[in-house]
């Protein structure tokens, strides 16, 4: 038989050791944790879907924090068995969605469905008018990579009610060279499919450490990484921020470095008249590098292409 691009994708996430790592990256479990149970207004009482339930850990969150109905979904049948015996284990399983409430206890309340995001209203019950909360953990390195978003932004517009909650419900993309202002932003809340294909442009100067810097440097590529927000638009009580710059606690995803074909030598601006300001090169060292990176997702794959055009000014 030939494997489709999604038996291998969701065959990827059936081993335990990539969700051994997920579950142990504390920063990243912590954030989705903290979301779903410090927001009692939003989850007392919800109806959630957890797009992706891999082992079942959001959807513990969920029914912790008193969700009145949490649905579970994943396209890898072995996780979903593992889901449900993890859910039992905790006694938080619905064994029997069309059991009356009395004759179950209050916290029984997850189920967990074998079906993409895309099919799910072929196999469960969606509730009328959509759910109130969709929680998913689907960032990919590089944020976009696996392209998974597209499954969750499925969901949303299908889904979920009409100014229902998305957790997380902003994500961005930043580099080095700009701290504060931001490469690339995703409302989740409200972004189109096409918005994942985006460019942008940002420019790199040799900064100022602190500590004696040299007149010189090489500039041998760029770092990206991304943040993710839990704001206050949901999470009025305890909004959230899972970051991965690498200016925090280290999580799985690490960052993302891209070289440049050859080193590139900065100076800062100052320096470029001093006559040291040499690095044995007859290139003049730059002052600036100005770049463009496109990030699109690959068609008919869970990859991206990714492009960079930099120039040394
Ligand atoms: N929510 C879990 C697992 C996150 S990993 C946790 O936080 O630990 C992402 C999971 O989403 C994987 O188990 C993968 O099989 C599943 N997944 C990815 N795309 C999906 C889709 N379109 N429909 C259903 N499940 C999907």
């Amino acid at each position: 038989t030939i494997k489709t691009v999604d038996d291998n994708y969701f065959g990827s996430y059936s081993s335990f050791g990539i969700h051994r790592e997920m579950l142990g990256d504390k920063i990243r479990t912590e954030a989705y944790r903290d979301a779903l149970l410090c927001n009692p207004s939003l989850m007392n009482g919800a109806t959630v879907l957890d797009v992706g339930c891999g082992t079942g850990i959001l959807s513990l969150f969920a029914a912790k924090a008193g969700a009145s109905r949490v649905v579970a979904v994943d396209g890898s049948a072995k996780m979903v068995s593992v889901a449900t015996q993890v859910a039992k284990n905790n006694g938080l399983l619905n064994d029997d969605e069309n059991k009356v409430v009395e004759q179950k206890k209050s916290s029984q309340v997850v189920s967990v469905t074998h079906t993409k995001a895309e099919e799910l209203s072929h196999k469960v019950q969606i509730p009328p008018g959509g759910f109130d909360v969709l929680v998913s953990e689907w960032m990919g390195y590089c944020l976009l990579y696996e392209s998974m978003l597209s499954s969750v932004l499925y969901a949303r517009d299908h889904f979920l009610k009409p100014g229902g909650a998305i957790l997380p419900d902003t994500a961005t993309i930043s580099d080095i060279s700009c701290i504060s202002a931001f490469m690339q932003s995703f409302d989740l809340a409200t972004m189109k499919e096409t918005e994942m294909d985006f460019t942008a442009s940002f420019e790199l100067r040799f900064r100022e450490s602190g500590v004696a810097v040299p007149e010189v440097t090489w500039c041998y590529g760029i770092v990206l990484w991304f943040d993710t927000g839990f704001t206050d638009r949901f999470c009025k009580e305890k909004p959230v921020i899972l970051s991965t710059s690498p200016f925090s606690t280290p999580t799985h995803w690490s960052q993302t470095i891209f070289t440049f074909e050859e080193p590139i030598a900065m100076v800062k601006e100052e320096c470029l008249v001093s006559p040291s300001a040499s690095v044995g090169t007859e290139k003049c060292p730059a002052v600036m590098i100005r770049s463009r990176i496109s990030i699109v997702r690959a068609s008919e794959h869970r990859s991206i292409d990714i492009s960079m055009e930099t120039t040394a000014i």
